[in-house]
């Protein structure tokens, strides 16, 4: 277990949070601000223990310095409203520069958010240098980013690495999320059943690779399901297919030959002659795809086939949608897996859901409140499915 931002004594000390600010703007409104909500009471310990913060978060992926339209300024605002007390907001200052923020007169029980970090060229590159001046400023290093833990930016790894022998701990966004995905991946009741999709194999092959000698069955689904069709010698059209990945496809579908574990890949597709939200033709193919068109969503028998698994599973990993769920024609298979993972949590089984749009598709067939976990990091969620150490969170110290 990692030591807890309430473990430790904050009065008057500077805790250096590092924040998932990366929430959707769009004309400098917020339009979601759950990841602010999520990790307000991490804050709040803070500062109603009259500590005195000094908040850093990515946005986006600025390209050269300074960008406007990533600023952190409306989030500064808003979790200012939140806390019902003004944050301090130091501008970025000349980001070609090292980067240079004082403190000035933070109080205790007061906050402060620095601007964008990926306005320096520092924080993704992992620069010593940079990681050095914010470490400076803090006395407790606190990692609530559980989105980010996956990184090795400065930020995450860093900073954290600079201030050694100063306390190292996680805020409770993270604790929670760790203490979920132990809680039900570490010791799965059988059977256990991975749901693996979205449109691209490449990010998914660590995990699927893991998951086979440990899942009892792992169903394929969304556009990398045509990359394993490829690599059988299928037929699938225009489908999305990762040329490079074939020889991975294959291996995967060797090693899990080898094993205990059914890899199941969809039977008949949902198909379309063009990818748009309702102005092709749209058919569903057995099989083989016919020339012309390209897999939308795993279709009907898919559907069946794979709702009866999980309706068996005591434990179920999700990833990934299994179609363009964002579309209705396309979006019945996803659909029906999320409903079936909701009956099956019903029973008794645990469920785990990772990704944004893995959980923006709960959100929309409303199961979010009829399983056990969605996790609120996609790229970290899927680094723990892939069984990889986080070494943003291994650097933090032990209770
Ligand atoms: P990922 O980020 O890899 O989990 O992919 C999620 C995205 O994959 C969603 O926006 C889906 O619309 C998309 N997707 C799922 N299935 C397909 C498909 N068969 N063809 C193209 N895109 C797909």
């Amino acid at each position: 277990m990692k030591k807890t931002i309430e473990q430790v004594d904050v009065a008057g000390k500077v805790v250096l949070l590092r924040a998932d600010f990366n929430v959707p703007i769009e004309n400098g409104s917020i339009r979601d601000d759950r990841r602010i909500v999520e990790t307000l009471p991490t804050i709040r310990s803070v500062l109603d223990r009259g500590g005195r913060l000094v908040i850093l978060s990515h946005m986006g992926r600025p390209k050269y310095g300074y960008e406007a339209g990533l600023s952190l300024a409306p989030v500064a605002k808003r979790l200012g409203e939140l806390l019902g007390a003004e944050v301090a907001f130091p501008s970025a200052g000349d980001c070609s520069q090292p980067i240079d923020v004082s403190l000035g007169a933070l109080e205790n029980g007061r906050a402060m958010l620095l601007e964008n970090l990926r306005f320096h060229a520092g924080e993704k590159q992992g620069d010593g240098a940079f990681a050095g001046k914010l470490a400076a400023l803090g006395d407790i290093y606190c990692n609530d980013a559980f989105g980010a833990s996956h990184r090795a930016d400065a930020s995450m790894v860093a900073v954290p690495e600079a201030m050694a022998g100063k306390p190292r701990v996680c805020g409770l966004l993270v604790r929670s999320e760790l203490a979920q995905f132990h809680a039900i991946l570490d010791n799965p009741a059988a059977p256990f059943v991975a749901v693996l999709g979205g449109a691209k194999v490449s990010d998914k092959i660590p995990a699927i690779e893991h998951l086979i000698p440990k899942a009892s069955a792992i169903l394929i689904g969304g556009a990398m399901a045509y990359t394993f069709g490829a690599a059988l010698g299928k037929r699938v059209g225009k489908s999305i297919v990762e040329q490079g990945r074939l020889k991975d496809a294959k291996r995967i579908l060797d090693a899990a030959a080898a094993s205990k574990c059914d890899l199941h890949l969809p039977v008949d597709h949902v198909c379309s002659t063009e990818f748009a939200k309702s102005s092709g033709d749209i058919e569903v193919f057995e099989d083989n795809i016919g020339d012309g068109f390209m897999g939308l969503d795993i279709g009907p028998a898919t559907q069946s086939q794979y709702a009866k698994v999980i309706a068996g599973a005591k434990t179920i990993a999700w990833n990934g949608p299994m179609g363009v769920f964002e579309w209705p024609a396309f979006s019945v298979g996803t659909q029906q897996v999320a409903e079936a993972i909701a009956g099956a949590t019903a029973g008794g089984a645990g469920s785990l859901i990772g990704g944004g749009d893995t959980a923006s598709a709960a959100n929309r067939f409303g199961i979010a409140e009829r399983v056990t976990h969605i996790s609120t990091g996609g790229g970290a969620s899927l680094a723990l499915l892939a069984g990889e150490r986080l070494k943003a969170i291994d650097l933090l110290d032990e209770a």
